[in-house]
């Protein structure tokens, strides 16, 4: 499968980077913030709606 990178940002500290969909949990799945490690559901960080999608569709 092609790599698909989706930008994502933390609710929580604001960290911003890239991520390869295909590494993330579902996006109703609960996902740690590598910084501050706020856990959130994967779709609460998808920086816009083409970064959920790219998370939905891998
Ligand atoms: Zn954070």
């Amino acid at each position: 499968m092609q790599a698909a990178f989706a930008e994502l940002t933390c609710p929580n500290c604001a960290k911003l980077w890239e991520e390869d969909a295909s590494y993330m949990p579902d996006p109703d799945e609960p996902f740690a913030c590598p910084a501050c490690t706020a856990e959130r559901l994967t779709s609460a960080f998808a920086r816009t709606d083409r970064d959920l999608e790219v998370l939905q569709r891998r």
